[in-house]
């Protein structure tokens, strides 16, 4: 297989609450839904990742992909970035769809401190968003395993991990670790699809 490379905008993202007027400092967060506190409080939330961290992560998304698909994210251009998001995790998924995907080629990829979900990170379309506050509860490289799974979602477009079969060691199985290694493999299928795409961007 030839390899592949996927140019990568990075943006270390400050995210600034979008109703400040209408949260006033204490008011509580609604109620019931995933919505990220300190945005629903009316604070900015700084990214915290570094350039080092993200290179890092790269690097071990890189590993995987190579290993697995020949699929590279190269070259990775790191910049700082503010945007601002609504609260709820539905409505700034949206909004980061709109504002982080390339005019161009590639995919765009915002590291912020944290989301307003669950999961450490989310992929789709052409976009990734990544959780420092998540990541940094996992050993080393659980960042760049994470960053490698949700690259695979934009990749592979299988939001509901029904290509991994259940298999623990798949890249793409809906449950990962943070505190243990996760072996990231992934079958013929997917291996396909992620080239296919890949040769699209
Ligand atoms: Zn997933």
């Amino acid at each position: 297989m030839a390899t592949i490379s996927i140019p990568i905008c990075a943006y270390i993202l400050t995210l600034y609450p979008e109703a400040t007027a209408a949260a006033g400092a204490g008011s509580p967060a609604p109620a019931g839904g995933a919505s990220l506190r300190p945005l629903a409080l009316g604070l900015a939330t700084p990214s915290f990742w570094t350039e080092e961290e993200i290179n890092r992560a790269f690097t071990e998304a890189n590993r995987i992909w190579l290993r697995e698909a020949d699929i590279q994210f190269s070259p990775v251009n790191i910049s700082r970035r503010d945007e601002v998001v609504p609260a709820d995790a539905r409505a700034m998924w949206i909004r980061f769809v709109n504002r982080l995907s390339p005019r161009g080629q590639g995919i765009g990829v915002g590291f912020v401190y944290d989301l307003p979900a669950a999961e450490g990170g989310w992929g789709g379309g052409r976009i990734v968003v990544l959780s420092g506050e998540k990541v940094r509860e996992g050993i080393a490289g659980f960042a760049g395993n994470l960053l490698a799974h949700e690259l695979g979602h934009v990749l592979i477009d299988d939001p509901n991990h029904a290509l991994a079969g259940d298999d623990h060691s798949n890249l793409m199985h809906h449950s990962r670790n943070p505190r243990v290694a996760n072996a990231g493999l992934l079958n013929a299928t997917q291996v396909e699809r992620a080239r296919a795409t890949a040769a699209t961007f």
